[in-house]
């Protein structure tokens, strides 16, 4: 999203305009996801069709494929389609009109690996309240199943003064939360120059060294961040994410399996014992905070018995959401190639199996806020039923109640909640409190000193 956004505001710059209806439009860009393979096929699937729009349509059509199938697929793609004027990688999003311009004269193919450049337009955001800010883009890491680093390239972080910058823009504009972006965000400042000044080792800039920099500008009321990786996950974080009032208690981490054997199969760099202490170290210092995570079931070789530690470790961590899938075969990927492939029918099962207990786990965990007074920011009309707003608490939880989404849209609110499902709830507003940042999830949040007071009775 954040890149379509990016190339939406670079078109718009130079005079194009959206268009509602594909069949009007003179450009038109699938920007495309290829983590699994349902995803690079609906890309072909559409692609079939606006390929024969294009050989029966009189005057200029442009087809642009963008994304990581582009990247993944290249020329390959261009062979398949050749109706296509664009394949291109998601580090050219910035650099979209240039590529139109090429693509007067030849087919174009843009995936080699580039320095993803500063960016000089401003995103054509679909919210004016919640907006995405990338931090760094690409991965270093090789998890077998993940086919990430051979589509987004090397860990490119971008400088602290831009991000800042960035964010003063979106909060003079009116935005009030920003949810900063990366595939993983822990690995922020491994690529910029130089060392703390305080001799700790660490680099001149980690990611808690962003959070904190970035903390005080005006208007931001709330600060997210996706997606954190175990291997990196430090106290230091944590205990930012308790101090700074801005942050919000939510916390996206993948754990993948619940297997030990599992995870060093996929290259995670951390065992299940490993992810129960950073949750147990976040609910330290924050109780009261939203978990959620990325599991992966049929990895190649998983047995009944692994499988259902996963099982066991999304209920012990009693997770507010995680988002499910069946192993999927990804090109260029080590695991691809493996023999010990779980059958389609078994994966299948799992998926189906870890849904139930998602879904039971969150429920019960919902009942949190029964009754209780939270703090909304207000997206707008309900999209089913305009008599009603929506909007989410700081824990990411959608929240449902009657009342005027178009005038209360950007505004915070107080809702006491009525009813808890496993991923909305439903509530009755009791204050409007405006811009005003109210905090109210960190009633439950211990100082540093209390957190470890309460680590010592505990032993
Ligand atoms: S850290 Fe995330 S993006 Fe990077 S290789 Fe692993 S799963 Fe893929």
């Amino acid at each position: 999203m954040a890149d379509s956004e990016r190339m939406a505001g670079v078109l718009e710059s130079v005079g194009y305009v959206g268009s509602e209806d594909a069949s009007e439009a003179d450009v038109l860009i699938y920007n495309t996801c290829s983590i699994r393979e349902k995803a690079e096929q609906k890309v072909y699937s559409a692609l079939g069709k606006q390929a024969k729009r294009k050989r029966e349509r009189v005057g200029d059509l442009k087809i642009v494929v963008a994304g990581c199938v582009a990247q993944q697929e290249g020329q390959t793609l261009l062979r398949r389609v050749p109706e296509l004027d664009i394949v291109m990688g998601p580090q050219f999003a910035n650099r979209i009109n240039e590529l139109l311009d090429q693509a007067n004269d030849a087919q174009v193919c843009a995936t080699e690996q580039v320095a993803v450049e500063e960016d000089i337009t401003t995103p054509r955001r679909e919210s004016n309240i919640t907006a995405w800010v990338n931090v760094i883009y690409g991965c270093n890491e090789k998890c077998t199943y993940c086919v990430v680093p051979y589509t987004r390239g090397a860990e490119q972080s971008r400088r602290p003064e831009d991000i800042r910058r960035e964010m003063m823009a979106l909060g003079e504009a009116g935005y009030k939360e920003v949810t900063l972006l990366g595939q993983n965000v822990d690995a922020y400042g491994r690529d910029l120059p130089g060392m703390a000044a305080d001799a700790s080792g660490r680099r001149a800039w980690t990611f808690t060294d962003l959070l904190r920099y970035v903390h005080d500008v005006p208007g931001i009321e709330r600060i997210r961040f996706a997606t954190s990786h175990p291997r990196y996950f430090t106290d230091r974080l944590v205990r930012a994410c308790a101090e700074l009032p801005k942050l919000c208690e939510f916390f996206h981490i993948p754990f993948q399996s619940g297997d030990n054997d599992i995870l060093k199969a996929m290259k995670r760099g951390y065992t299940a014992e490993r992810y129960k202490e950073i949750i147990n170290n976040i609910r330290r210092y924050m109780p009261d905070a939203s978990i959620s995570g990325d599991v992966i079931v049929g990895f190649p070789g998983e047995t009944e018995e692994q499988y259902q530690r996963t099982e066991d470790l999304v209920r012990e961590i009693g997770f507010d959401r995680v988002n499910t899938a069946a192993y999927s075969p990804r090109p260029n990927t080590p695991a691809a190639e493996w023999e010990n492939q779980v059958a389609d029918l078994i994966k299948s099962d799992r998926l189906n199996r870890l849904n139930k207990v998602v879904m039971e786990v969150a429920t019960e965990r919902a009942q949190r806020f029964q009754g209780r007074t939270l703090e909304v920011l207000v997206e707008g009309p309900n999209p089913k039923n305009p008599a009603q707003a929506f909007g989410r608490i700081r824990h990411n939880k959608l929240v449902y109640f009657d009342g005027d989404g178009k005038s209360l849209r950007g505004q915070l609110v107080m809702v006491r909640v009525d009813e808890c499902n496993a991923f909305s709830m439903f509530g009755e507003v009791v204050e409007v409190v405006g811009a005003r940042a109210a905090q109210p999830g960190h009633e439950q949040v211990l100082t540093e000193e209390q957190a470890q007071a309460q680590v010592l009775a505990a032993v």
